[in-house]
């Protein structure tokens, strides 16, 4: 009985411990963490690895990129609790979804994010239309500085239209991503209009490349 109650004690000092430590400021149910959003936000802004370019004509060919991806689970909204994104990236896209919550869009969910290049490459095969999949390292999604971007209860072809499509194409500057292939630049991206896509590239490149219309490719092409 006295061993019993040892067990028990040593429990209760710990449960006591655990209360004392656990940050306040912990990710709540609604996905919201202000610790990520202020840190990592401000590390992002400073690293120019968020200009890296990758399409077709730029392939990883020396493998991803050397980010931290972490999980974004209880961070932001979720399809399902496997998503990753860079750290970075990560912590803006949490000031993204509060800021989107603040104009009163609350059903944005992050559908996809940090791709292997085996799963960029099952998701390749798999696909018929190849217009929306990229081929293994040529692929935004295998660095973790992408984002795709849907709406609860908003079909993936009326996305554009809707009033949280035109929230994201209109403000995710402010947070340092870019829609990443609007319908007007798809003979310099290659890709087809994906409303949903969003790449982060840091605050100071995306508010110029969204007050000048440019893409990424053209950004780039610039600052050589
Ligand atoms: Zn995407």
């Amino acid at each position: 009985m006295k061993r019993l109650c040892t067990i028990c004690a040593v429990f209760v000092v710990i449960a006591l411990l655990i209360a004392r430590y656990a940050p306040e400021d912990s990710p709540s149910a609604d996905g919201e963490s202000h610790a990520w959003e202020t840190g990592v936000a401000a590390a992002a802004a400073a690293s120019g690895d968020y200009l890296l370019l990758v399409n077709a004509d730029n392939p990883l060919t020396d493998g991803a990129p050397d980010f931290e991806i972490v999980s974004a689970y209880r961070v932001v909204p979720l399809l399902n609790r496997n998503i990753e994104l860079e750290a970075g990236t990560l912590g803006a896209l949490a000031l993204l979804f509060r800021g989107a919550r603040d104009a009163g869009i609350e059903n944005l969910v992050v559908n996809d994010g940090y791709r292997s290049r085996a799963e960029q490459q099952r998701i390749y095969d798999a696909t018929e239309d190849k217009a929306f999949v990229q081929p293994p390292d040529c692929s935004e999604h295998q660095t973790g500085l992408a984002a795709d971007i849907a709406a609860r209860g908003v079909d993936r072809d009326e996305m554009a239209g809707s009033a949280e499509g035109q929230w994201l194409a209109e403000n995710a500057w402010k947070y340092g991503f870019i829609l990443r292939y609007p319908p007007d630049k798809i003979d310099i991206t290659g890709i087809s209009y994906e409303p949903w896509h969003f790449r982060y590239v840091g605050t100071e490149a995306a508010k110029y490349m969204f007050e000048n219309g440019l893409c990424l490719e053209e950004y780039v092409d610039k600052s050589d």
